[in-house]
C-alpha cells in the first residue's frame, strides 16, 4: 500500500493525514471545505514544529512529511481513483456517512479497502452502502491521532479476514496498537468511556459534587491523566451526546440515556472546548481553562 485517501479534514482527519505522511505514504487529504483543508496543514505545520522543538523529528523530515500531502476538495479526483485505501472522517452523521461510501465504492478501485473512524456508526451498515461489504472495516484512532497509541479496529459482519490483518499491520507501520473488536453499539471505547463521562454529568446535575470535585476525583483517585467533565470537553458535548444516542437506541437500554443536563447544554451550543465553553471556558486558551461561571 502507497496511496492513502483520508476524508474529512477536521480534528481527526489533519491527525490521520499527519500520521500516515510521517511514514512516507503519499497521502490526499479531501474536505469539502477548503478552509478546512487550509486549516488542516497549518495544523500538522505546527505539530510538527513542536515534534522538533522536542527534537522528535529534524526539519528535513517535516519538510518531507507536508511534502507526502495533498489537498482536494473532490471525492472523484485521480488521487482518489487510484487510492490503496481510504479512510473517511467526516462529520459524524449517518446519511453523511453512507453517500461518501457509496461513492467511493463507485470512484475507488474494486480492491480498494475502505475504512472509517467512526465513534459510533455501525461498521456494518456502513459496509451495507457498498458493493464490497468484506473491504469495509473500522479503524477508529484516538484523539489527538499524532500522540494516541491505541487503534481499535472494527469487524463488520462481513469483514474479511484479509481487510482485518491488512489494517492490523498498517496500524503497526504507522506505530499504533491495534486493537480489533467486533461491530456492536460504541464498540469498546466508548461503550466503556461514554456511561462514565454520562455518570459524572448525572453526578453534577444531582449535586453530588462541582466540576472540579468530581473531575479531581477521577484524576487522583482513579489515577486517570484528565477528568470525565474535562474529557468531554475535549471530545466535544454533541459528540458525547451523539454517542450515548447510539448506545441507547443501539442497546434499547435506559441506562445510557443521556443525562438532560448534557441535552440542555449541546442545545445551548456550549459544547466544549470546540465552542470556547462547556463545563469549563476556554476563552483564556486551552491552558488556562476555568471552571464555566455556570458551574462555578
Ligand atoms: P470535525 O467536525 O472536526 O471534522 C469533520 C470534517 O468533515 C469537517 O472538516 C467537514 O468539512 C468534513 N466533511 C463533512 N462532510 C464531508 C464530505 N461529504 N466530504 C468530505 N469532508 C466532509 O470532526 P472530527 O472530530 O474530526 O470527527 C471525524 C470523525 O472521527 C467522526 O466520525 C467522529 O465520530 C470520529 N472521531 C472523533 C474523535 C474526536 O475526539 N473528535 C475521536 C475518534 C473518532
Amino acid at each position: 500500500m502507497k496511496n492513502i485517501t483520508v476524508i474529512g479534514a477536521g480534528t481527526m482527519g489533519n491527525g490521520i493525514a499527519h500520521v500516515f505522511a510521517m511514514k512516507n505514504f503519499n497521502v490526499t487529504l479531501v474536505d469539502i471545505s477548503q478552509a478546512a483543508l487550509d486549516k488542516a496543514l497549518a495544523t500538522i505545520g505546527k505539530n510538527l514544529d513542536r515534534m522538533i522543538k522536542k527534537e522528535r523529528i529534524t526539519e528535513a523530515e517535516k519538510t518531507a512529511t507536508l511534502h507526502n500531502i495533498q489537498t482536494n476538495t473532490s471525492l472523484e479526483s485521480e488521487s482518489v481513483k487510484n487510492a490503496d485505501l481510504v479512510v473517511e472522517a467526516a462529520t459524524e452523521r449517518v446519511d453523511l456517512k453512507l453517500n461518501i461510501f457509496k461513492q467511493l465504492d463507485e470512484v475507488c478501485q474494486p480492491s480498494t479497502i475502505l475504512a472509517s473512524n467512526t465513534s459510533s456508526i455501525s461498521i456494518t451498515k456502513i459496509a451495507a452502502a457498498t458493493n464490497r461489504p468484506d473491504k469495509v472495516i473500522g479503524m477508529h484512532f484516538m484523539n489527538p491521532v499524532p500522540v494516541m497509541k491505541l487503534v481499535e479496529v472494527i469487524n463488520g459482519y462481513a469483514t474479511s479476514k484479509t481487510t482485518t490483518d491488512t489494517i492490523i499491520e498498517m496500524s503497526k507501520t504507522l506505530g499504533k496498537v491495534p486493537v480489533p473488536a467486533n461491530d456492536y453499539p460504541g464498540f469498546v471505547a466508548n461503550r466503556i468511556l461514554m456511561p462514565m463521562i454520562n455518570e459524572a454529568i448525572i453526578s453534577l446535575h444531582e449535586g453530588v459534587a462541582g466540576v472540579a470535585e468530581i473531575d479531581t476525583v477521577m484524576k487522583l483517585g482513579m489515577a486517570h491523566p484528565m477528568g470525565p467533565l474535562q474529557l468531554a470537553d475535549f471530545i466535544g458535548l454533541d459528540v458525547c451526546l451523539s454517542i450515548l444516542n447510539v448506545l441507547q437506541n443501539g442497546f434499547g437500554n435506559p441506562k445510557y440515556a443521556p443525562c438532560p443536563l448534557l441535552v440542555n447544554m449541546v442545545t445551548a451550543g456550549k459544547l466544549g472546548r470546540k465552542s470556547g465553553e462547556g463545563f469549563y471556558s476556554y476563552t483564556h486558551g486551552t491552558k488556562d481553562w476555568v471552571v464555566a461561571e455556570s458551574f462555578a
